[in-house]
């Protein structure tokens, strides 16, 4: 059996199972995860330091998660979906739903109405109807692969899927989003990268949401996938408690460039069922931009971006530099000084 196969078989699904390390009461949390299933893998479990840190907030069930009741899918997903799995609310580009498991269950998951969850939405049990939906339209030209995790696949599905995508002409590229190098990065194994780089041009986006996942196994996961010329990128998400400070997201974004993986975006929590303890205000996302244009790289500063509810898209949020008094450009820099910018007039 592959090494990770056997790290998802030790991983714990029992809240009782972490009695033996931390003292807590366990019942309360039963409750939750026989809603909302619990993952732990080894590997993560390890980062844990003690109860509620930032690495326990973001994969041990919270009672909270009972008490929210906001709508299940805002992002309505699932009225998008033309056929079961495929996600088309942009012209060019379709989120495609292979998998509905994951290594770790991430309590703030966007789709915990269906990740993991026994009465969630099952997958299709032939990947026929997705990809004749992607070959009947040529204005694709970017399969975003996702979940669930699309690395929890074994080889040979993956393999097959990739290969079926390749023949369309009209799919370009085909991004992969996975958080294995984070939670499994034993995962990550020479075998995948050698079947994986058969498919390119591949993108890979995957999601460290603390500094503290930055360790040397999931630094050899990434550099074994940069290496098979697979670019990297990093969507975080903004989570009250974890890496919602400017400090920590500036850590985080330095360190992800020194694994060779760019940040993309960080996202505005979505209003998911479930998930309401870890929303921060808007203005703290804001806060965190500005902490970081102009203090460090370039390249370690994504986009902030909200995923307005209702499928009406990703929109980047900006925190304002610019402003326009008596006809005079006023633009501030990243030391909060003012300075007026000649501007010329454009017609129309
Ligand atoms: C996020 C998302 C995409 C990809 O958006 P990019 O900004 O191109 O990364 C595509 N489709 C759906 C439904 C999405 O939620
Ligand atoms: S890895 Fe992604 S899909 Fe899976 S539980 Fe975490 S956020 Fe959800």
């Amino acid at each position: 059996m592959e090494h990770w196969r056997i790290s998802l078989a030790n991983s714990l699904k029992d809240p009782e199972e972490l009695l033996g390390r931390f003292e807590i009461d366990p019942e309360p949390l039963r409750k939750v995860a026989q809603r909302y299933p619990m993952r732990i893998t080894p590997h993560y479990l390890s980062l844990i330091l003690e109860v509620g840190d930032p690495i326990w907030r973001q994969c041990v069930p919270d009672p909270l998660e009972l008490e929210d009741d906001q709508s299940a899918d805002p992002l309505d997903e699932e009225r998008l979906s033309p056929v079961p799995g495929i996600i088309h609310r942009y012209p060019d580009r379709v989120v495609w739903l292979i998998s509905n498991t994951c290594a770790v269950y991430c309590r703030f998951c966007m789709r915990k109405r269906s990740v993991g969850c026994a009465g969630g939405t099952p997958l299709p049990s032939s990947f026929d109807q997705p990809l004749a939906y992607i070959a009947g339209n040529r204005e694709i030209r970017d399969v975003i692969l996702s979940g669930g995790d699309p690395l929890l696949l074994p080889d040979d599905v993956l393999d097959d899927i990739l290969s079926r995508l390749r023949e369309i002409d009209h799919v370009e590229i085909i991004r992969i989003g996975s958080r294995v190098p984070v939670t499994m990065p034993e995962r990550v194994t020479p075998a995948l990268c050698r079947m994986l780089q058969k498919h390119h041009p591949l993108y890979l986006n995957t999601q460290f949401n603390h500094p503290r996942e930055i360790t040397l196994e999931s630094a050899a996961a990434c550099a074994k996938l940069a290496d098979a010329g697979i670019p990297l990128g990093n969507q975080t998400v903004l989570l009250r408690g974890v890496n919602d400070e400017p400090a920590v997201m500036k850590s985080l974004m330095q360190k992800l460039l020194a694994i060779r993986v760019r940040p993309y975006y960080i996202h505005q929590m979505d209003l998911v069922r479930g998930t309401g303890h870890f929303r921060t205000g808007v203005q703290r996302g804001i806060g965190i931009m500005e902490g970081l244009r102009g203090h460090t790289s370039g390249l370690a500063t994504p986009y902030y971006v909200i995923d307005l509810p209702g499928g009406k898209g990703k929109v980047p949020i900006l925190p304002e530099y610019v402003r326009r008094e008596e006809g005079r450009l006023l633009v501030r820099n990243y030391l909060g000084e003012e300075e007026e910018y000649p501007d010329i007039g454009e017609e129309g």
